[in-house]
């Protein structure tokens, strides 16, 4: 087996797999520090695609370089052969295992990025994931491999945070939601800290730590959008979670990222989309949002916490004037151990034991079918908390689901 380089260092190549002379962990830190020293030496006359590594090559020696990308080149065919973790606008993201760890290897297709015109979004996604790898909120990013054809960034492997709520059926729990969200919280104070601007937060571009010894820690992912900066004005990612300033083609910032945190609590607590339907009606909807039509939650308040990320103004949003300690000291944390969760000493959440209904489609997202029985029903049948079945009992009121399912 072809090893996976994992990047360069001053010293030379370091790499994993059975001949490698590091062991997995410590060339991981070193390649981490390495690609980021890189990135600072990086220059304009490399093509796009050129890993920001490449030019430390060529500071260490050309010899060096050429080796990089003829072992890049043989191993890169092995690398797509691995099970597909998610598919993503520019390629594949697929599972790798080697020396007992486990990677997702999202590859990224430079032709696509060509066409698209969005060559530079692969130098930003890597910078952004370099930047904000240190916070245990956002995926953990190990180096790349790159061809001519394809880059590969080489990222810890976690589960798709919409196929853990299928498979966990947790759409609705509010525990979860309540800890995932925080975790969102806390990763986004953090990007915004950096300089920063997500612009693709949703469900799909979040990751669920299943494995480690920290269940159920969620984590940013997919920094294909993100903006390095305070500002921006494009109109880049994905239209349901874009705040109203967005929508209008008006300048933004990191309220944008806060709004769309509410639209994520709303949909993980509900199983639907805040804003959904043709591109039009979302649109329109997004702004004509009117907090005062959000249906009931299972308490207010969740509700009240979706209601003040979503603020119309940007600068109203709940932590713009107070940062995450606005988030931190919201009711709806009343009690939450913020501490515990910065140290991951969190306890596990208590999640629900029986899986009821398997998702129908996407829409429905593992809630209860309607008609499928009583709001008492949910409770004999669902073990989880009493806030929970009520909730579900509400749920299953809501004349909009309802019509949805
Ligand atoms: P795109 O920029 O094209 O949307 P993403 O980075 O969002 O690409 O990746 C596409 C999908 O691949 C994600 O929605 C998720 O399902 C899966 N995925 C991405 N990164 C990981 C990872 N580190 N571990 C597990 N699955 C991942
Ligand atoms: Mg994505």
């Amino acid at each position: 087996m072809e090893p996976i380089m994992f990047g360069v260092s001053g010293m030379g190549l370091y790499s994993i797999g059975a001949s490698a002379s590091v062991s997995a962990a410590a060339s991981t830190a070193t390649a981490t520090a390495a690609v980021t020293t890189a990135a600072t030496v990086a220059t304009g006359t490399a093509p796009f695609w050129a890993p920001a590594a490449a030019v430390t090559c060529a500071v260490v020696g050309i010899a060096a370089l050429t080796k990089a990308i003829v072992d890049l080149t043989g191993s890169d065919k092995e690398l797509q052969n691995g099970a597909i973790l998610g598919t993503g606008a520019f390629g594949r993201v697929t599972y790798h295992s080697e020396g007992g760890r486990r990677f997702a290897l999202k590859s990224i297709d430079h032709k696509i990025l060509q066409v698209r015109k969005m060559e530079g979004s692969i130098a930003v996604e890597r910078r952004a994931l370099e930047m904000c790898g240190e916070s245990p909120f956002v995926v953990k990013y190990f180096g790349q491999t790159v061809t001519s054809a394809t880059t590969v960034l080489i990222m810890e492997c976690l589960e798709d945070l919409t196929m853990a709520y299928n498979r966990l059926q947790l759409w609705g729990h509010e525990a979860s939601v309540k800890m995932h969200a925080a975790c969102v919280a806390e990763g986004l104070s953090f990007l915004h800290q950096k300089g920063v601007i997500h612009r693709d937060i949703k469900p799909r571009n979040l990751l669920l730590d299943t494995q480690s010894c920290t269940p159920g820690i969620c984590k940013i992912a997919d920094f294909g959008s993100a903006k390095l900066g305070n500002r921006a004005l494009t109109f880049v990612g994905t239209v349901e979670y874009m705040a109203p300033e967005r929508v209008r083609r008006d300048d933004y910032g990191t309220a944008a990222d806060w709004w769309s945190l509410g639209c994520v609590v709303y949909e993980l607590l509900l199983g639907q989309k805040m804003f959904a339907g043709a591109i039009e009606e979302v649109h329109a909807s997004i702004i004509n949002f009117d907090p005062a039509n959000l249906p009931r939650m299972c308490s207010s308040a969740p509700e009240f916490f979706i209601r003040e990320l979503c603020v119309e103004e940007p600068s109203q949003r709940l932590p713009m004037g107070s940062g995450i300690r606005g988030i931190r000291q919201h009711c709806w944390y009343c009690g939450f151990q913020w501490p515990k969760l910065a140290n991951q000493e969190h306890s596990p959440i208590q999640l629900p034991k029986l899986a009821l209904h398997r998702h129908h489609n996407d829409q429905t997202r593992g809630l209860p079918k309607v008609g499928c029985g009583s709001a008492e029903a949910c409770k004999e049948q669902v073990a989880c908390s009493k806030a929970t079945a009520k909730f579900l009992g509400r749920v299953l009121k809501t004349p909009q689901l309802q019509s949805d399912m």
